[in-house]
């Protein structure tokens, strides 16, 4: 037993939504642990930014830039790296929206989209690398829950749900895809400083409600989320599967 069980040397990751905010952490956590990294999002003025930064440190990207909410982008995606001869042994479905309005306020094409991308996009793309890594017997899939994949919110009500079939949805990859050698698990963060939360970072009562509502006190930062996602994806969790870690400061933890 060593630090070699979180070695991802000649791994390839693909990591949705990876040109910011957390994806982004996500790849440079595994990239600093030696696996090619994929980057995706659907700006590619920005994938390309992110992609030459992480180059600049040494590391080997590659990008794809598709919309996680449109299946033939996805199917197209996966066929150019099946041509490219690039196998995905990690996935981190990770790219999510969030935004803020009471249910009776929202229309159904909101609800939907919220949907699409943060929980029906993890199946698409899931299902696609989870074929090819079915064919070679290995493989790690890492969806990216929340707090509300156990907490409701006032306001952020398909976000929640979508979250909350997170949870379910990797262990349903968990049950059907073990046997093929394939581990699904979930992290679920906490209140992170993120262009998602930018609005809720700079409202001094928000501020304060995470930060008394939290056991440590703070906001997370991105790149603290990274080694569990190193461990998630590596040997250290072989016999791990079906799992959703809360990095989230204590906060589900406490009432
Ligand atoms: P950000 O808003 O900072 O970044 C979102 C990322 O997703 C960007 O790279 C964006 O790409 C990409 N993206 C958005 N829509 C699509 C799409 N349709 N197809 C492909 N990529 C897309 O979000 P965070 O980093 O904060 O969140 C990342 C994940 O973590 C999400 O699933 C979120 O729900 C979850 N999470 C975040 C928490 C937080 O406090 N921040 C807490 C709990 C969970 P582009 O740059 O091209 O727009």
């Amino acid at each position: 037993m060593s630090l070699k069980l979180f070695d991802l040397t000649g791994r390839t990751a693909l990591i949705t939504g990876s040109s910011r905010g957390l994806g982004r952490a996500f790849a440079e956590g595994l990239a600093g642990a030696g696996a090619r990294v994929v980057l995706n999002g659907v700006n590619p003025a920005r994938l390309d930014e992110a992609a030459d930064e992480m180059r600049a440190q040494g590391f080997e990207v590659l990008t794809s830039c598709f919309d996680v909410a449109d299946e033939d982008q996805i199917l197209a995606a996966f066929h150019e790296l099946d041509q490219q001869g690039i196998e995905v042994d990690i996935l981190v479905n990770n790219a999510g929206i969030q935004f803020r309005k009471p249910m009776l306020e929202l229309d159904t094409a909101d609800w939907q989209r919220v949907l699409d991308i943060n929980l029906t996009a993890a199946f698409v793309v899931g299902r696609e690398a989870a074929k090819r890594m079915a064919a070679r017997g290995r493989g790690k899939v890492i969806n990216i829950g929340s707090l509300t994949s156990e907490l409701a919110r006032a306001t952020v009500a398909p976000y929640t749900v979508a979250k909350g079939g997170i949870k379910m949805l990797t262990k349903a990859m968990a049950a059907e895809w073990g046997e093929k050698g394939i581990q699904a698990n979930a992290i679920g963060p906490g209140y992170m400083v993120t262009d998602m939360n930018e609005a809720l970072l700079s409202n001094p009562d928000f501020d304060a409600w995470v930060k008394g509502r939290t056991p440590m006190r703070r906001w997370g930062l991105p790149q603290e989320l990274a080694g569990t996602c190193i461990y998630l994806a590596s040997d250290a969790s072989n016999y791990v599967s079906g799992q959703i870690i809360y990095a989230d400061g204590g906060m589900i933890s406490v009432l």
